[in-house]
């Protein structure tokens, strides 16, 4: 199989493994016992956190938080920033966001919060005016934005947006979903990014294991526990720690700025190598967020007149394994909210693939990436009604009328 599903996780590194390895064997015990090897395990908790930490340019460890996931270290930041302050009822985010902040603000508006949810452009550029708009001072709680969207990869910029909250009132709180960028796209929490309060992260989006993540709460930021019933995380949430994929995400982090600018030299170029094989090989194709700043591993493509489960299939059936948006909406038929949000034309918008590559990711699969598209698209469009097979080209009349490519 060539995995180009990146986005959605990612192999584990061997080094990662070695690491976690004798946490799962002799090293079992509890962190919070009292006895000298569990202490030492406390300890190696600290040396982690303090790790992860710096590479995030944070200075002391207290600031990073564990949880199991990125969708923990969301409904943790939004959540306990929403019961830390019950005098605030407004929370701004944007359509384009993992369903991990979308539906707990989809709750949240029921519950009877006003949420602002910001539109994208056609290339999935946050819509800047609006957002400054929907500042409300003294009501606004909470912003929460994702840093790269994980559909698409385009870049939102975090630190300005993050900056022009607190000069609108110190009190609002900045949540980042960086789940796609930690150990990609550099982030200094003392510098660049230092009006965000709160950032999630997942381990296995950056070849740790599923099962780990973790949340930056700035100190001093009000928030309330999420998982309570122990004192673990002094007293920010109950569970016993998770102690071997914790030293997996620290050693991941590492491992990753060891390489980092070569690693994004090469996915750079694989991607772009791969988005132009496929511009020159396939007719009537749209480069979702081409025109943004995006990712450099990822790679959103919409082939008009194609049905996406088909052409997934195929590609299955290629040996390449890729998704339609997230993992998470793939298996349904419903569209895309992120390419909904992009107004991708409904000529388009079933047939959109997502590629993503990580470091690991060779030349040679890409080329066989291309060739396998190629094939797939060829192969749905010879038995779609959308595809006009004498002229060659998508039936435009079967979609809406105002609507071409
Ligand atoms: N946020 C974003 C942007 C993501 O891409 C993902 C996973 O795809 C998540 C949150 C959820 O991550 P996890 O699977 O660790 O809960």
């Amino acid at each position: 199989m060539i995995y180009l599903d990146n986005n959605a996780t990612t192999a584990i590194a061997s080094e990662v493994f070695e690491a976690m390895k004798p946490y799962f064997t002799e090293k079992f015990w509890n962190p919070s016992s009292m006895y000298d090897p569990a202490i030492a395990l406390a300890r190696d908790i600290a040396a982690a956190r303090k790790s992860i930490a710096a590479h995030l340019g944070v200075k002391t460890a207290t600031p990073i938080l564990f949880t199991s996931c990125a969708t923990e270290s969301n409904n943790t930041a939004i959540l306990g920033a929403v019961r830390a302050n019950p005098d605030r009822k407004h929370i701004i985010t944007s359509k384009v966001e993992h369903p991990a902040v979308l539906e707990v603000c989809r709750d949240l508006e029921r519950r009877g919060y006003s949420i602002s949810w910001i539109d994208v452009d056609t290339d999935g550029n946050l819509d800047l005016k609006q957002y400054v708009h929907a500042l409300r001072p003294k009501e606004t709680l909470l912003i929460s934005i994702m840093h790269a969207n994980n559909e698409t990869g385009v870049i939102f910029p975090v630190e300005r947006l993050a900056r022009i909250a607190k000069e609108t009132d110190p009190d609002i709180l900045f949540h980042a979903d960086a789940t796609q960028s930690v150990s990609k796209l550099p982030i200094d929490l003392s510098g660049s990014f230092s009006n965000v309060d709160l950032l999630s992260f997942s381990g296995h989006k950056f070849h740790a294991p599923k099962g780990v993540g973790a949340l930056y709460v700035r100190p001093g930021t009000p928030i309330r526990p999420y998982l309570i019933g122990g004192h673990q995380e002094n007293g920010r949430r109950g569970g016993t720690e998770n102690v071997p994929y914790i030293i997996g995400m620290a050693c991941a982090l590492d491992l990753a700025a060891e390489t980092h600018e070569e690693d994004f030299a090469r996915m750079l170029r694989l991607r772009d190598r791969l988005q132009k094989g496929i511009e020159e090989a396939v007719p009537f194709v749209e480069i979702n967020g081409k025109n943004a700043k995006r990712m450099p591993n990822t790679l959103n493509v919409a082939a008009h007149s194609v049905e996406g489960e088909s052409l997934l299939m195929l590609m299955n059936q290629e040996g390449i394994a890729v998704s339609s948006g997230s993992a998470c909406t793939s298996g349904s038929l419903e569209p895309s909210h992120v390419l909904v949000a992009m107004k991708v034309p409904s000529s388009a918008l079933q047939g959109s693939i997502r590629f993503s590559l990580s470091r690991y990711t060779t030349e040679e699969e890409i080329d066989k990436a291309i060739a396998a598209f190629k094939r797939s698209v060829e192969n749905v469009r010879s038995a779609s009604p959308y595809w006009n097979k004498t002229e060659h080209k998508p039936d435009f009349s079967k979609y809406f009328k105002n609507e071409s490519i």
